[in-house]
């Protein structure tokens, strides 16, 4: 479908000469010594690990500005600074006493931490949930695509709604296998995320969202969930926050069966009615109270963001974004000694390759007819706030915002023959990206654990989510010379010894050239869908795609 927006930039593209064609291999080479150079400066001890509202976050942003300009970039915020101001807040939960539920006269108590992990996102000191109806709703999820509704219409406005992870978990015809046509089969879509139910739940007014915890389904343990217990940053938006349901949380898979059965229920009859189209909500017949303190303080954080004028005067208020995460954890607990959560590949690394592409979309010639827009955002760690924020509060028009690209995490072990594109199949930007590693002899992989969900743990996600197709790799996994374990080993390698440890420091065994020849094609991305005649597009079926061709209709 074409929207009147398409066909004017459809048409002005046509009116002016065709681009240059410019293959990949004339594309400028990623310098992996001036990459280097930045991951070791802003992984350095100095640095202090990059945490928001610290003296590290400070040094990193006075530092991407001073590379930004020496890029010969511009300013990327219209009122011609570096930075967009993200106000967070910290709210560390204090609790005073368990999730209470009565029914008729008898009272049932679930104790936090051991049966139930609460929170709540409202930037109060004390948030009260008193007798709130509960009702179990399923998977909580409304997806038009798959014709799918679990309110079913039923006003669930200051009610304590209960809902199961993931997915609803639709199987084949006479089979215990799941559909791939509903909810991608075995792939996570965003409605199985918890952000979702949470996000649902407020839409809809519920006083609480109270979430089911199956292992199976969540993919790690209730201990994973209870560790969840400290200070979380959070964005303050104008309301306060006050827009979310009070209370957000988990219930363990034993204390909701309790639950369940203490109002004549069986939890496990339920769950399954849950996974068809027919399921209707059912009232629980009984009600919840709990009350919770959190202290609070505020920090300001900021975005860096530089832009390059696009060089065709018809399309340069059009722009093509790269988002690079450059914070990290900061100072915490040691190991080994070392306390400072150096975050080398874990996020410098991609936000070095951010400013190594200002500096060659400022010299590669022709320039790009649009206008490119670099993001190294905050708070990612903390729940992809910084690119959250400008997806809510977006610096330009966001219908003419025609990409994100994003960059988490380069490859550090030297060429692959393939190359992982996360949610592979998402948007039209990776028919350019298969194009572009057609022309150095490579292909596209899909993601190993799709049922992970890892297209929704990035900043790409925050555009996608309002609507912007926005891309996600990560690195391949097949290795020229290697055996064909090698990839997962390093993977593994990495996840267990560096991963969000203070290990994440540069290695003198780390190789860029693998991260310099998946650069090269991400930067061959931005470059033709900034030159393009059309709008990239989600492919029919994304759960993105309404989102996006509503907005071009405006
Ligand atoms: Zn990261």
């Amino acid at each position: 479908m074409r929207t009147p927006l398409l066909l004017v930039a459809f048409a002005a593209a046509c009116s002016a000469a065709p681009p240059q064609p410019l293959s990949v291999a004339q594309m400028p080479a990623i310098n992996t010594d001036a990459v280097l150079t930045d991951i070791k400066k802003l992984s350095s001890n100095e640095f202090e690990g990059r945490a928001p509202g610290t003296k590290g976050e400070a040094l990193t942003v006075e530092y991407l500005e001073e590379q930004f300009k020496a890029a010969g970039a511009e300013p990327g915020n219209p009122d011609g600074s570096w930075t967009q101001k993200v106000p967070m807040v910290g709210l560390t939960p204090e609790f005073d006493g368990p999730l209470t539920v009565k029914k008729g006269g008898t009272t049932l108590t679930f104790k936090v931490h051991d049966d139930f992990v609460p929170f709540s996102q409202q930037v109060s000191d004390q948030v009260t949930l008193a007798n709130s109806d509960m009702i179990f709703v399923g998977y909580g999820v409304q997806a038009p695509e798959f014709n799918w509704d679990d309110f079913k219409g039923v006003d669930v406005k200051g009610k304590t709604i209960v809902v199961l992870v993931n997915d609803p978990q639709v199987t084949l015809p006479n089979s215990t296998e799941l559909d791939p046509k509903t909810f991608g089969g075995k792939a996570m879509t965003y409605y199985g995320r918890w952000t979702y139910k949470y996000e649902k739940a407020a839409e809809l007014g519920a006083a609480a969202c109270i979430i089911v915890h199956q292992t199976e389904y969540a993919g790690y343990p209730f201990n994973v969930v209870q560790g969840f217990g400290g200070e979380r940053f959070d964005l303050v938006t104008p309301d306060r926050n006050m827009g979310k349901a009070k209370i957000e949380s988990w219930i363990s898979l034993d204390a909701a069966k309790k639950l369940f059965a203490a109002g004549g229920l069986d939890f496990t009859t339920l769950a399954a009615r849950a996974a068809t189209r027919e399921f209707k909500p059912v009232p629980l017949g009984m009600t919840a109270s709990f009350s919770l303190k959190q202290k609070m303080r505020t920090v300001d954080s900021e975005n860096v963001v530089a832009k390059i004028t696009g060089a065709d005067p018809t399309v340069k208020n059009e722009y093509v974004v790269y988002t690079a995460h450059w914070d990290h954890f900061g100072i915490g607990a040691p190991v080994n000694g070392d306390p400072i959560y150096h975050g080398a590949r874990d996020n410098a690394s991609g936000t070095a390759m951010l400013l190594e592409f200002a500096r060659e979309f400022k010299k590669v010639q022709p320039a790009p007819k649009r206008t490119m827009l670099f993001i190294a955002d905050t708070g990612e760690e903390q729940g992809l706030l910084g690119s959250a924020y400008y997806a809510a509060f977006p610096l330009y028009p966001l219908n003419k915002t025609l990409a994100d690209i994003n960059m988490d995490e380069v490859n550090v072990w030297g060429r692959t023959r393939d190359y992982t594109v996360i949610g592979l199949g998402a948007s039209d930007l990776d028919d350019y990206l298969r194009a572009a590693a057609a022309e150095q002899g490579r292909t596209l992989r899909p993601d190993s654990e799709p049922e992970k969900g890892f297209y929704y743990r990035s900043d790409h996600f925050s555009f996608a989510k309002v609507g912007v197709p926005a891309m996600h790799t990560d690195s391949g996994v097949d290795f020229p010379g290697k055996p064909p374990t090698y990839g997962q080993e390093k993977r593994d390698e990495w996840t267990t010894k560096f991963y969000h440890q203070p290990t994440d420091a540069v290695q003198p065994w780390w190789d860029l050239s693998g991260a310099a020849e998946d650069g090269r094609l991400l930067f061959a991305v931005g470059y033709r869908v900034a030159n393009a005649q059309t709008f990239p597009e989600w492919k029919p079926g994304n759960e993105f795609k309404a989102t996006r061709d509503k907005m071009l209709m405006k």
